[in-house]
């Protein structure tokens, strides 16, 4: 009769999985990876962002606690704006130009 109780609601903890590959603002590729390396600055830490299509490459200092996510969302407005330095890495190295080879 009446009112109905309210139903308790359980609370079921999820672990959320934290995706680690995201799209390209460039290419629009979803082989956007995000890497971390240590800083020697305290609370902080270095975000290596790659792309394995197109090649794009940048890094981001970013606070110790960032996640991928984070970095990514980071990322993508500075990017937009035009306001992160990024680079092209193509899959082969570097090789030096060697110019007027002799033979
Ligand atoms: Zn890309």
């Amino acid at each position: 009769m009446g009112r109905r109780r309210k139903k308790y609601k359980k609370v079921i903890k999820k672990i959320r999985k934290v995706p680690k590959i995201f799209q390209c603002p460039n290419c629009g590729s979803r082989t956007l990876t995000i890497k971390f390396e240590k800083l020697n600055i305290q609370g902080y830490k270095k975000a290596v962002i790659t792309c394995g299509t197109c090649g794009l490459y940048a890094e981001m200092q970013v606070p110790e606690l960032y996640e991928p996510v984070d970095v990514y969302a980071k990322f993508v407005d500075l990017f937009e704006e035009g306001e992160i330095e990024v680079q092209f890495k193509k899959h082969e190295e570097e090789r030096g130009e060697v110019i007027g080879e002799s033979t």
